[in-house]
């Protein structure tokens, strides 16, 4: 065994204490690594892995980074989704005795950043926390920046709580080992890597100090295990007060309207689909908000669109008053623009990182609430008053900050400038003498000029020598001798000081050493005086965030000339001209053509849809269930009018879903889709499925589309927006009372096609796939042939299946087929080669299979 130095065993101490995250170890003014740590940060950081001699024979592996740039550095390994542990001095090493005394004082985790490199403005950093007691799990999720504190819980499997995590987009997660797993074992649905912890919870002692006054009365068992699971996990990670974290929010999932993952992503809600870009997302479009706190809330209310009928009304009434009015709202906007992000400066103060800048931005947001109060009370919304109604406009701190600090504080705090003059007396007096031994010092030069003649003379300043007289070589000859003491010697100057220099430069320096001290403990008394008071801001953050997510609202559905949806508890849903809203915003100088939806008990409850592939199915499907979101956040629609029921849930199974996760094949994803689909699917949901039944033999995948329909036409009684490209399924019309056929209507003329873009009843004749593979360009040898084929199995088809609707179709198909007649005899002239390609690919797809 070899015997380390006293230091490198304090630093394994404490690395034991650090566990699994990267320990920073602070060495003057450098952190280091050591050891394992040292040789994956290295690469990690891309910085070089030197060695240090720590008392055994071999070199201990060691990197290190400056402690004034480790922002960086942290925050680059979180990023990756590691833990940095902080190590610090905690002793002035001049006056320490043996080894400097070091303390982890903080751990920076994936859930837990808060310097503001890691946090874009608009969105939430959310860590989770998991639990399971009595058969039930729980969550509970916090964003440490501002505070913001949920849990809920669920009777049921680690699916759902797999949708709610998702939810939150959590890039780390502690909690039971036994959720964890399995969580673990299911294929993760976010592009986000996740850390998982695995934690004890506290004793229930402990965690009411932690979190004091935030109830957690009446919250049910398990809901409190996460939640304790998270406090201990933050307290043990941050080592210091949580006293920001709000009272916790507890809900029920119904509350809500439910949608998976999958649905999430299908309809684009926060991202699209491609490339996840939030340009493009539902989000995007509806994103007006003025203010950080506002853009963060709109967020949830995408991620969370209510379920009852009243606090939808009361969202969709203040947007009614905001949408009718265009000074109020340009008025409120102006007032919002001046707001910076509350939540999170509260944060920073609450956690002692907040500067004089982030004070003086505190001061300017609380100077726009008073006008911004006065314009929601008066803007004739009912909703905006009561929201209003006697908030705590924080005035007093408003006032407080502008007595003590100055409109423009330095970053810096250390360098005093900081505190405004007549606040506080000594500190005046401090600066009094400051300036007064400037002034004495402007006097000295001219005194000193004028006596010997030397115009050229002056004062200066360093901090190795402190003040001085400079006088350039060429005039030393002129000065009077023994007038000055020689200090320094330049190449081309001399200079000098004087014992009552020196005298005046005591006093200069000390007072500007104590007037910086002081000016810092003032910052400090009054960053604690608002620490004191953080509640009050974080209401005052809530109602500035709400009134910003109402605005955004009403402008956007200003803008894009949406209406007002009626919203009902019934069944039946009806939207007159109907629009997507992305997809007609995307595609500004076309118009976009609008298309209703009718469904209802006694009449359609679902719609088969066919028609060629980009006729418009899949938007006009999406579209409906944008619009039953949009009604559900409280926004106005784009519709020309629509009745809407409230949905519990939205299903979506889109065909083709790409890069899927966890390496299944789609067919099998889609199975999966279905099978939960048919298991939670009530009455009130809305289902929406695009191309069911690919992936599979056309026998087997119109059977299962058939067997799937006449399930959630017979047993779920849910309303349901169905594509197929099976035409053939089209005779379902007729055995299933509330299923109707739909087509997106197209114009043919001399062999084209052309897409209107219109829903009428009825089947389409054909899905034109052989179409779009002439205009895709494929060779007239290859598109007749294939309507020859295709002409013969819709003979067989007709012959076998005695003229069902699909007969239509054969007419142009024949007609299509006959055109390309010409092109008959190279085509027969061909089918033997054809033939022999055909027996070389079935031995191969023989192979295949085996
Ligand atoms: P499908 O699902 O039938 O293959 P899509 O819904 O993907 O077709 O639509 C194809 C394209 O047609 C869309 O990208 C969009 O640009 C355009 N489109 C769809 N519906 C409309 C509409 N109602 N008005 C104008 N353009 C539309």
């Amino acid at each position: 065994m070899v015997a380390l130095t006293p230091m490198m065993q304090q630093y394994l101490t404490i690395k034991e204490e650090a566990k699994d995250a990267f320990l920073f170890f602070r060495l003057g003014d450098f952190y280091e690594l050591f050891f394992d740590d040292a040789i994956l940060a290295s690469k990690e950081l891309e910085i070089t892995l030197t060695g240090r001699a720590g008392g055994g024979e071999v070199k201990i592996p060691m990197c290190g980074v400056p402690y004034h740039s480790a922002e960086g550095y942290i925050a680059r390994l979180v990023d990756k989704g590691y833990k940095v542990a902080i190590c610090e001095q905690v002793e002035d090493p001049a006056v320490a005795k043996g080894v400097v005394r070091r303390e982890i004082v903080r751990v920076v985790t994936p859930g837990t950043v808060m310097e503001s490199k890691s946090l874009t403005d608009k969105s939430n950093n959310y860590i989770v926390s998991v639990a399971a007691e009595g058969g039930q799990l729980a969550l509970a999720a916090c964003d440490l920046s501002t505070g913001e504190l949920y849990a809920t819980s669920f009777a049921g499997s680690a699916e759902l709580l797999q949708d709610e995590i998702n939810v939150y987009f959590p890039a780390e997660i502690v909690g039971d080992a036994g959720v964890l797993e399995q969580l673990r074992s299911r294929p993760s649905m976010t592009s986000r890597p996740v850390l998982y912890t695995e934690r004890e919870p506290m004793e229930a002692e402990a965690l009411s100090q932690l979190l004091p006054g935030k109830s957690l009365d009446g919250l049910p068992a398990v809901r409190v295990r996460a939640v304790s699971l998270l406090a201990g996990y933050l307290s043990e990670t941050q080592k210091r007060s949580l006293g920001h974290l709000r009272a916790v929010h507890s809900y029920e999932p119904s509350q809500y309207l439910i949608l998976d993952p999958f649905t999430r992503r299908n309809l684009e809600l926060t991202e699209t689909v491609h490339g996840r870009s939030r340009k493009g997302s539902l989000l995007w479009l509806l994103d007006r908000t003025k203010t950080s706190m506002g853009g963060r809330l709109l967020r949830r209310w995408i991620d969370k669109p209510l379920l009852s009928a009243a606090p939808v009304e009361e969202r969709l009434e203040a947007v009614a008053a905001l949408y009718g009015n265009l000074i109020l709202r340009e008025d409120v906007r102006g007032e919002l623009d001046g707001i910076y992000d509350l939540e999170r400066l509260v944060g920073r103060v609450a956690y002692g990182t907040a500067g004089g800048r982030d004070l003086a931005a505190l001061k300017a947001s609380l100077d726009r609430v008073p006008a911004l109060l006065q314009l929601l009370q008066d803007s004739g919304s009912a909703t905006l008053r009561r929201l209003t109604h006697g908030v705590d406009n924080c005035g007093d701190l408003r006032e407080l900050i502008d007595t003590v600090l100055v409109d423009e504080p330095p970053v810096s705090l250390r360098e005093g400038g900081l505190i405004r003059s007549g606040y506080d007396s000594y500190l005046d007096q401090l600066r009094e003498a400051s300036t007064s031994g400037k002034k004495w010092l402007a006097d000295l030069e001219r005194r000193e000029r004028e006596a010997t003649g030397i115009r050229t003379l002056k004062i200066g300043y360093n901090k190795v020598f402190g003040y001085f007289l400079e006088v350039s070589k060429a005039n030393i000859a002129s000065l009077p001798e023994g007038r000055y003491e020689r200090k320094q010697t330049l190449a081309n100057a001399e200079r000098y000081v004087t014992p009552e220099l020196k005298e005046k430069e005591r006093l200069i320096l000390e007072a500007e050493e104590k007037m910086t001290d002081l000016e810092y403990s003032l910052f400090i008394q009054l960053r604690d005086g608002i620490a004191g008071e953080l509640h009050r801001l974080q209401r005052l953050a809530d109602i500035i965030a709400q009134a910003d997510v109402l605005q955004s609202l009403a402008a956007v559905s200003a803008e894009r000339r949406y209406v007002r949806p009626e919203v009902t508890d019934g069944y039946d849903l009806d939207i007159d001209g109907g629009r997507h809203p992305v997809v007609e915003a995307v595609l500004e100088g076309t118009s976009f053509m609008a298309n209703g939806t009718q469904l209802g008990r006694d009449e359609a409850r679902m719609l088969l849809i066919t028609g060629p592939n980009m006729a418009g199915k899949s938007t006009y499907m999406r579209q409906t269930a944008l619009i039953c979101i949009m009604a559900q956040i409280g926004c106005f629609v784009p519709a020309r009018s629509a009745r809407l029921p409230l949905v519990d849930r939205i299903f979506t199974r889109i065909g083709a879903a790409d890069d899927l996760a966890g390496g299944q094949s789609t067919f099998m994803v889609e199975m999966r889709d279905i099978q939960q689909m048919t298991d939670k699917a009530t009455v009130r949901s809305l289902v929406i499925i695009d191309e069911l039944g690919r992936g599979t033999s056309t026998a087997e995948g119109m059977s299962i589309a058939q067997a799937v329909i006449e399930f959630l036409h017979d047993v779920t009684g849910c309303k349901a927006l169905v594509s197929t490209h099976f035409h053939e399924l089209s005779h379902l019309e007729e055995s299933l009372k509330y299923l109707n056929n739909a087509c997106m209507a197209v114009k043919e003329s001399g062999g084209d096609v052309t897409f209107l873009r219109k829903l009428v009843p009825g089947a389409a004749s054909t899905s034109y796939g052989i179409y779009c593979a002439r205009l895709a360009g494929l060779p007239d040898r290859i598109i007749g042939r294939a309507y020859k084929l295709l002409e013969t199995l819709e003979n067989q088809y007709d012959e076998g299946a005695a003229g069902r609707s699909a007969r239509a179709n054969s007419e142009m198909i024949r007609e299509t087929a006959a055109a390309y007649a010409g092109e008959a005899v190279s085509v027969e002239a061909n089918v033997e080669t054809v033939a022999g390609v055909r027996e070389v690919a079935g031995e191969d797809a023989g192979a295949s299979d085996g």
